[in-house]
């Protein structure tokens, strides 16, 4: 027989949103789960180092990730990591989330379930994934020593994961649209330290070849039209984000991309669901956005819970 568990809040979403939100949600003493796809700690636990989490110097993600795990512990939250979502109804009172274990029954729900890379929607993109195209520096850059990388993209995710794969690569490109990078300018700055980096400006990556594994991709310049092949062993694609809002996409309010929109309080179009962090529409998506996003979409869905409470009574 299925498992049935009702909780005050139940949070979609274990990374730094998620495990925040957690945190401040049992604080205000409401019962609090948190459900995951994955294991817990989100993106940034495939980050090397956290160079800008405020109060914790060249974190490692995977380590900092942790210990707000261990942080949402103390207060008592219950984890279903792992889980294999069927069906997901904001809508319903109580809203329900069922999995292929359990049956959840929440009074709110707080969507913190991140983002994740978009891909090109090239040929070859999807035939080589796992052979030679990525979009894990961090995980498969060791593959790749003495080789020769593409990044794709020009914003802060392709420099900062252009410098990391060169560590390891021979020769990296970074491949980008435009004639000027995105990335904030402390990156561009590094960027020039690195010897072995070289920026294809104006060209955009039509095709990714190869046989058993990547051997060259197929460049467009964007601005005479031209077509050139570029040799590499491997293509890091890192051009932007779209939301995971599988399972409950269209039951509220997004954004022509899929991204949440949401008030001050964090409060979506639906009564008693919030969203935190990259999912939801927002100028910004760094871990401390994303940490005070759980703050605050916590505190206001306990507001919530005491508002509907007082409504009964
Ligand atoms: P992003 O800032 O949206 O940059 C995406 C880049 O990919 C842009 O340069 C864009 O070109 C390019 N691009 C988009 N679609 C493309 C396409 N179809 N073909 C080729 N190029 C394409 O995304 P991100 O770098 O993944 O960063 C996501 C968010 O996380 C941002 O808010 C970023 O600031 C944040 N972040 C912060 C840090 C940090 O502070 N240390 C680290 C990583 C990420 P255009 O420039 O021409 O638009």
């Amino acid at each position: 027989m299925t498992q049935v568990y009702n909780f005050d809040v139940v949070i979609l979403g274990g990374g730094p949103a998620g495990l925040s939100s957690a945190m401040y949600a049992a604080r205000g003493n409401v019962s609090t789960a948190v459900i995951d796809i994955n294991p817990f700690g989100g993106q940034p636990s495939n980050y090397m180092v956290l160079e800008n989490y405020p109060g914790s110097i060249n974190s490692g993600g995977f380590e900092l990730m942790e210990t707000f795990e261990q942080q949402a512990d103390l207060f008592g939250v219950k984890k279903f990591p792992m889980q294999e979502i069927l069906s997901i109804d904001l809508i319903s009172d109580p809203k329900v989330i069922l999995t292929t274990e359990a049956r959840f029954n929440a009074k709110t729900v707080i969507l913190a379930t991140g983002a994740q890379a978009k891909k090109l929607g090239v040929k070859g993109e999807e035939e080589f994934t796992g052979r030679g195209v990525s979009y894990c520096a961090v995980c498969d850059g060791a593959f790749y020593k003495d080789k020769i990388v593409t990044v794709v993209g020009g914003g802060n995710s392709a420099i900062e994961e252009a410098m990391y794969l060169a560590r390891f690569a021979s020769k990296l490109y970074i491949v980008h649209r435009r004639n000027e990078l995105r990335a904030d300018k402390i990156l561009q700055d590094r960027l020039k330290t690195f010897s072995n980096i070289e920026i294809i400006y104006n060209s955009v990556v039509k095709e990714i070849i190869g046989e058993t594994n990547v051997t060259k991709v197929l460049l467009l310049n964007t601005i005479t039209n031209e077509t050139s092949e570029l040799q590499t062993d491997g293509v890091f694609p890192y051009i932007g984000l779209i939301p995971n809002v599988e399972g409950f996409s269209g039951q509220i309010k997004q954004d022509a991309m899929g991204f949440i929109y949401t008030d001050e309080t964090l409060k979506t179009s639906v009564d008693g669901v919030y969203a935190a962090g990259d999912v939801r529409v927002t100028p910004l998506r760094q871990v401390i956005t994303a940490a005070s996003d759980g703050a605050i979409s916590a505190v206001y869905a306990v507001k919530y819970l005491e508002s509907v409470k007082e409504k009964v009574l």
